[in-house]
């Protein structure tokens, strides 16, 4: 009977892994790719162990003693190589860069040494009874290189540990323990020929702990699951290959039953997978991520398929909204994590858009490395209380006086140096933070009002800028009444600069509020009437009682036939509906003579003076002798 049961054991075990592992779809994961080397290597090794055996016991009869001891080199040579492989599956955790030249040249250099080494030396082989073996130079090569490959991957677990899964590290070492107890076993008693089974052991665990491609699959979707996402969009960057992809970003809550939910995930997910044919990968919630394995216009144009197939899909599921993210070059992102940082960055304020596909190109990233910051900037200031407010005075022309102010916003970043709306206010409209600034500058004027009044004469009201989703708030009178309250000071000291909305819809909840608002005491203004969004209607509809005109219409006046009579028909309509108009950006003298003979009835301008901070604001006040 010949001493190959325990060898056949181990093969039909590789061989039913085999099988699995490589009809299955995976994602191409490096250390998937590194599994299923190794455990070609080692199958092919437990079959060139069992022909060796077959080699040595017929040696003479049936085969001639050459032929033998090719069979036996060769098998050596697999062992070598299967150790090699298995040593590199470990490694495959570690990124390139993070690898010393030891793992990178020497035991590559090792194996292909040691290989030559056996093909050159002698080898004698002995036979009797269930003991079979071979010895020789050639083995002893086998013997001293194959341990040094064990006690490498041994080592490896624990110098780069920390980089390791920590299941493939647990997983890598019970595998070496395991052959270590086989070759001692085998040293001791030469008929027990346990390595081949021992490889197909340690190839098991793999494969149920980390390596069964169906792991890689989310449940619900049946595409790729998130932890490889993220595995292998790191693998491509450190492979430094560059690629194009897409992510199909959906609003958060579906608003569905879970069935429902589920079948309409799977129905998505089968739509990217047909029309890309790229891979597909389920993110971070109900987020899909598409990757092509090249840069290029393939996903803006399936993105673009995409979109139209799912607008009409979705057309009942109200609310549900999505938004397809094109990467055309993933080097726009220069790091793994900054793709990560982009992602979560770009999605927080992507919902606010009417835009359904937005491309990242260079120009893109670029604008979201800055707006990232700055995003970050308005949220320490906030936290740290570095928002300042600046006021700007406000003349009127009738009484000759300052009869108020307006109030705007500052970040006085941590150097002491200020940061100025125009940077930090669409970035904070966008991220959703506009409504805390806009609050926290609501806060402060009340405590000017409530600390220093003395100090404000024959100020009448501050006007303080609403942006268009505070508007939209339907808390926000509540809100505003509640600070109000808290400084102890009257509604009538506050005016709200409200802008024009384009959303027809959201007009009815602006006029809501503003009534709710204005029942209370506050008044409104329109502001940046005539830079361009602007029209009359809104004036009629809106329950305003004060029309800012905006610097630009102020300029145009001098220099454009058309503005002038836009601007006269305008003040005639105006001043006929009781309003107060007020001309922005005034600067120089015949400017406002001009807008005095026009009828205006206030000026806001550097003319008078630039925005102050509080301090100066009062000095300025009580330098002007302004009360009245
Ligand atoms: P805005 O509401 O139209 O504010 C008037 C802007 O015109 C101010 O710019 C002011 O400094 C500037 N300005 C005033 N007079 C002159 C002038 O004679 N010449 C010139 N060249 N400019 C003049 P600022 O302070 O940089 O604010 C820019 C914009 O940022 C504001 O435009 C407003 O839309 C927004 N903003 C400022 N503070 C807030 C806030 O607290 N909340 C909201 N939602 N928006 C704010
Ligand atoms: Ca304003
Ligand atoms: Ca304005």
């Amino acid at each position: 009977m010949l001493n190959i049961e325990v060898q056949c054991c181990g093969l039909s075990i590789l061989l039913v892994i085999l099988y699995f592992s490589s009809t299955r779809e995976h994602a191409g994961l490096t250390s998937t790719r590194a599994y299923q080397r190794a455990l070609m290597m080692n199958t092919i090794c437990v079959v060139l162990d069992i022909l060796s055996i077959f080699g040595i016991v017929y040696s003479g009869r049936v085969f001639p003693f050459w032929v033998t001891v090719f069979v036996c080199k060769l098998y050596l040579i697999s062992l070598v190589w299967a150790c090699f492989m298995s040593f590199s599956y470990a490694v495959s955790d570690i990124g390139r860069t993070s690898r010393n030249p030891l793992i990178r040249f020497f035991f590559p250099f090792l194996a292909c040494a040691a290989s030559g080494g056996i093909l050159v030396s002698p080898l004698e082989i002995f036979s009797e009874g269930r003991v079979v073996y071979s010895y020789g130079p050639a083995v002893n090569v086998t013997f001293v290189v194959g341990p040094l490959f064990i006690l490498g991957t041994v080592l490896i677990t624990f110098v780069y540990g920390k980089y390791m899964n920590p299941h493939r590290k647990q997983a890598v070492r019970v595998w070496m323990l395991i052959q270590i107890a086989a070759v001692g076993a085998q040293f001791l008693n030469r008929s027990l020929l346990l390595v081949g089974f021992s490889t197909s052991l340690g190839m098991i665990i793999l494969f149920m702990e980390l390596e069964n491609p169906v792991n890689e699959i989310d449940r619900v979707a049946g595409v790729f699951g998130s932890q490889v996402l993220h595995e292998f969009i790191r693998q491509l960057y450190e492979e430094e290959k560059h690629f194009s992809g897409f992510i199909l970003c959906t609003s958060d809550n579906w608003n569905m039953e879970r069935d429902e939910e589920h079948e309409l995930m799977v129905e998505i997910a089968g739509m990217l997978k047909e029309v890309t044919g790229a891979k597909v990968f389920r993110s971070t919630g109900n987020d899909f991520t598409v990757v092509y394995d090249e840069p290029g216009e393939r996903a803006e144009r399936d993105a673009e398929k995409l979109e139209e197939r799912l607008s009409r899909r979705l057309t009942k599921e109200a609310g549900l909204r999505f938004v397809f993210v094109v990467v055309p070059d993933n080097r726009v992102a220069h790091t793994p994590e900054e793709v990560t940082v982009m992602y979560h960055h770009l999605r927080t304020g992507l919902f606010s858009q009417e835009k359904r596909i937005f491309v990242v190109d260079e120009k893109a990233a670029a604008r979201l490395r800055n707006s990232k910051l700055i995003h970050q900037a308005v949220q320490e200031a906030l936290e740290e209380d570095r928002v300042e407010v600046f006021y700007q005075p406000i003349y009127s022309i009738s009484e000759q006086r300052f009869v108020s102010a307006e109030a705007l916003a500052r970040i006085r970043n941590r150097d002491g140096s200020l940061m100025m709306p125009d940077q930090f206010i669409p970035v904070a409209e966008e991220m959703g933070h506009i409504g805390d600034l806009g609050t926290r500058v609501f806060e402060k004027v009340c405590e000017l009002y409530r600390n220093r009044e003395a100090e404000l004469p024959g100020i009448r009201y501050i006007e303080v800028n609403l942006s268009v989703s505070q508007c939209e708030d339907r808390g926000l009178p509540e809100k505003y009444r509640e600070i109000m309250e808290k400084a102890e000071i009257s509604p009538s000291k506050l005016n709200l600069e409200i802008t024009e909305s384009s959303s027809i819809q959201r007009r009815n909840v602006i006029l809501d509020n503003m009534n709710r608002m204005k029942e209370y005491g506050s008044s409104f203004s329109l502001d940046d009437f005539g830079s361009g969004a602007s029209n009359l209607n809104y004036i009629m509809d809106m329950p305003v009682d004060i029309v800012k005109f905006d610097r630009v219409l102020v300029r145009e006046y001098f220099v454009n036939e058309k503005a002038k009579f836009v601007m006269d028909s305008a003040i005639d309509m105006i001043r006929k509906m009781k309003l107060k108009i007020v001309a922005e950006g005034i600067e120089e003298e015949e400017q406002l003579k001009t807008m005095a003979e026009l009828g205006v009835d206030y000026i806001q301008g550097y003319y008078f003076s630039k925005p102050l901070p509080e301090e100066e604001f009062l000095r300025f006040l009580k330098e002007h002798g302004n009360a009245g």
